[in-house]
């Protein structure tokens, strides 16, 4: 251990905040619209050194930013004050062991404590990961306004970035809108490679006949198509049809994806830190799939750039996770993004950045305007 390690954790701060979106999100399991809602978390180390990191839930997907808020600042909080910086993978555990499920909470966790060694030690958490195995990652940006004609305008700017993926969200108004919208995409708009997700919104009578619809358009895969918990459903789905069937609502953390391996549900996982619970467990679920003979994608939830940039971090050193990510709500979604600086993306991907720890801080002004709530250390 780097004895600039060895400084204790002596502030702990968190800010909910409510962050203003430019447009409404359809998704099978439910809608955004107006703001999504994250929790930030910032760690000082005794000689100031600082390390943020985030907890993006989503209330229908994993769990409520007041659950996230009240997992960091009433229970997992007394672990980390006081303890050592380099004690990562102890203070882990012990979040783990205070507080059930809040997975997003202990993502926030690990990357804050990520950010802060790395701000230390003076390298980027890629390197704390394990190296890097990759600079750039295909960014896939996520189609679900109900309005079409705004993503095909959406689509226009995306092609002028250099955006070449994008991700059909479906299951939520009807299979003759999901075929419409796939087959102008496959018209009008060949250069993208296309995924489909219908984030469970199938239901068991229907999602054979509907599935096997879409999968004659041959898109890269198909996410999720009925419940996280119909496991056996899943699993015949994936014998009946050509296309990679990818689990995302079923595969949380490691625990899911050995279930998920055995019952032979799915050809691909959806990797998210704010399901897995932090980076290091993300890593697992990607190497337990690569093991298994399986693909895995960099998902994400309702983000700012601050978590974007944790699982950018982490795919960069994960080689297992090669069909890309989708941290685009930065750019794409939110009207005002959190970092003092843009999340890097260009010529569609994310550029993994080089400094210290995450690379990018939040804007102060920011976290005070968009602020519903607050906890400090004193
Ligand atoms: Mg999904």
């Amino acid at each position: 251990m780097s004895a600039d390690l060895v400084q204790t954790i002596t502030g702990f701060d968190l800010w909910h905040l409510r962050l203003p979106v430019t447009s409404r999100r359809d998704h099978g399991i439910g809608a955004v619209e107006g703001s999504c809602e994250i929790v930030v978390l910032r760690l000082t180390a005794e000689g100031g050194a600082e390390g943020w990191g985030e907890a993006s839930p989503w209330s229908v997907f994993t769990g409520s930013p007041e659950a996230s808020f009240a997992a960091l600042h009433r229970y997992i909080r007394p672990h980390v004050l006081g303890r050592r910086v380099g004690e990562r993978a102890a203070i882990m555990v012990d979040a783990a062991r205070a507080v059930a499920h809040c997975t997003e909470a202990k993502a926030a966790l690990e990357t804050a404590l990520l950010d802060l060694a790395g701000r230390i030690a003076g390298v980027p958490v890629w390197a704390l990961m394990g190296g890097r195995c990759r600079e750039a990652i295909p960014l896939s940006v996520s189609l679900a306004n109900p309005d079409f004609d705004a993503d095909l305008a959406l689509l226009e700017r995306l092609r002028a970035d250099g955006i070449r993926i994008v991700k059909l969200k479906t299951g939520f108004a009807g299979h003759d809108f999901d075929l419409m919208r796939l087959e102008r995409l496959a018209t009008g708009y060949p250069e993208f490679s296309v995924r489909v997700d219908y984030n469970q919104g199938l239901g068991p009578e229907e999602a054979l006949a509907r599935v096997r619809d879409v999968a004659g358009f041959a898109p890269d895969f198909i996410e999720q198509p009925v419940a996280a918990h119909h496991f056996a459903l899943m699993a015949r789905i994936r014998d009946a049809i050509e296309v990679p069937l990818l689990a995302d609502e079923s595969v949380f953390g490691p625990e899911d994806m050995a279930r998920a391996i055995a019952e032979g549900i799915c050809d691909g996982v959806s990797v998210k830190i704010m399901k897995s619970g932090g980076l290091s467990r993300a890593q697992s679920v990607a190497r337990m799939a690569a093991a298994a003979g399986l693909t895995a994608y960099g998902g994400d939830m309702f983000e700012a750039g601050l978590a974007h940039l944790a699982g950018a971090h982490m795919i960069a050193a994960t080689p297992e996770i090669g069909l890309g990510c989708e941290f685009y709500q930065a750019r794409y979604y939110l009207s005002e993004d959190i970092l003092a600086t843009p999340f890097p993306v260009m010529d569609g991907a994310v550029r993994v950045p080089d400094g210290p720890g995450l690379g990018a801080i939040p804007d102060p002004e920011r976290l005070a305007r968009f602020a519903i709530a607050t906890a400090g250390t004193a």
